[in-house]
């Protein structure tokens, strides 16, 4: 497996190349994007880097977990070609051009994480031009931001092909996130309640229950158990603005913080 540091180091490809864009710290959650890469490319490339851009200023940046040698064995042992893993300086200059996508950033992430989008569409659209893959794979871990590429590559006619993978859960539930590693033991049991109140929200809206009533019921055992719930709301995914129609294309997405650790989740309607 090669690991290219510097942009000018990263081979044009000659086949089918699919690439997994991560910031690291990797668990089972990013390997399973990295088996269903292998199925979709015939060269696969992983891309580490932690992007300062889209963290606030009052975010995890600094303390963003970090174990590159771990992350490089995991990758070899599943087979990746290369990894890209560049530092901030190789890719930013000192006043860097930036992306945005207006409309599915409007609310939830995009409204409570200012810039937050403009940074990840940003990187993913340099990652594409530095690295030319085929297809790329991302997680609807992070739901919001599969709209906002979506979006990206539809709107500036981007050439390269996206699959969305499902998310990768603990036995309790829970899924799976670098920042996992920040939780107490009684947190992470505690953090087992939102997938269980996901499932109860998409009940109510696939049974034509009261969803509202349903959703507020949610945010109170959460915030019961210790949550303080950002949101919990039933969303249209083509445009990421709360609904209470649409459930072929609808969503239940969560954020809140248990301690200092900040959370999100989401389960698709129809799935
Ligand atoms: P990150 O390193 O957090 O930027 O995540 C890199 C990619 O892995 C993104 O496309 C995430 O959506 C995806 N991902 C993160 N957690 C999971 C998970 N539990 N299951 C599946 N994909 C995930």
């Amino acid at each position: 497996m090669k690991v290219f540091t510097t942009i000018a180091e990263v081979p044009l490809p000659t086949v089918r190349r699919a690439l997994v864009p991560t910031m690291g710290a990797l668990h089972e959650g990013h390997l399973s994007l990295v088996r269903r890469a292998k199925e979709l490319g015939q060269e696969v490339a992983v891309s580490i880097f932690v992007n300062p851009t889209q963290f606030g200023p009052n975010e995890d940046y600094l303390r963003y977990p970090r174990p590159l040698e771990r992350d490089l064995e995991l990758c070899e042992r599943e087979g990746v070609d290369f990894v890209f893993a560049p530092s901030v300086e190789e890719m930013y200059s000192p006043s860097p051009a930036k992306v945005q996508v207006p409309l599915v950033t409007d609310e939830f992430e995009g409204k409570l994480r200012p810039g937050h989008f403009d940074g990840v569409a940003t990187v993913v659209a340099k990652l594409f031009g530095i690295l030319r893959p085929d297809v790329a794979v991302f997680g609807l871990k992070d739901l919001q931001q599969c709209a906002v590429i979506q979006k990206l590559v539809n709107d500036l006619n981007l050439r390269v092909e996206l699959a969305f993978e499902p998310t990768l859960r603990e036995d309790s539930g829970l899924a799976r996130s670098s920042r996992n590693v920040y939780l107490s033991d009684e947190e992470r049991k505690v953090s087992a309640q939102i997938y269980q109140s996901l499932q109860k929200c998409r009940l109510a809206v696939l049974e034509d229950r009261n969803a509202e009533e349903t959703i507020q019921e949610e945010i109170s055992s959460l915030e019961a158990v210790g949550f303080k719930v950002q949101y919990l709301e039933w969303i249209d995914r083509s445009t990421f603005h709360s609904t209470r129609t649409n459930k072929e294309n609808g969503a239940i997405v969560f954020a809140g913080y248990l301690g200092n650790t900040r959370l999100i989740d989401n389960i698709l309607i129809t799935a």
